[in-house]
């Protein structure tokens, strides 16, 4: 499920990358990222809080982030 303005994808490798999920839960600093024992997630209740301030983009390999404005669409 997405936000109702934010959308955001990890590409596979990415979130399977254990160093890579656990900085982009890191940086994140309104909690769309989550490390649990599945994995990395994206807590759907935080994705409208998104700032755009990139640090997820700059935390993970290039590409892999994908951060979609959906009031854009
Ligand atoms: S752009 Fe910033 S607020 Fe939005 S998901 Fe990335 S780190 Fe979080």
């Amino acid at each position: 499920m997405a936000g109702l303005f934010i959308d955001i994808k990890v590409s596979s490798e990415a979130a399977a990358d254990a160093e890579v999920a656990r900085k982009l839960e890191e940086v994140c600093p309104v909690g769309i990222f989550a490390v649990g024992e599945t994995g990395l997630s994206i807590v759907d209740d935080n994705l409208d809080e998104c700032t755009l301030c990139d640090l997820c983009h700059e935390a993970a390999p290039k590409g892999s982030v994908q951060i979609i404005k959906l009031y854009e669409a």
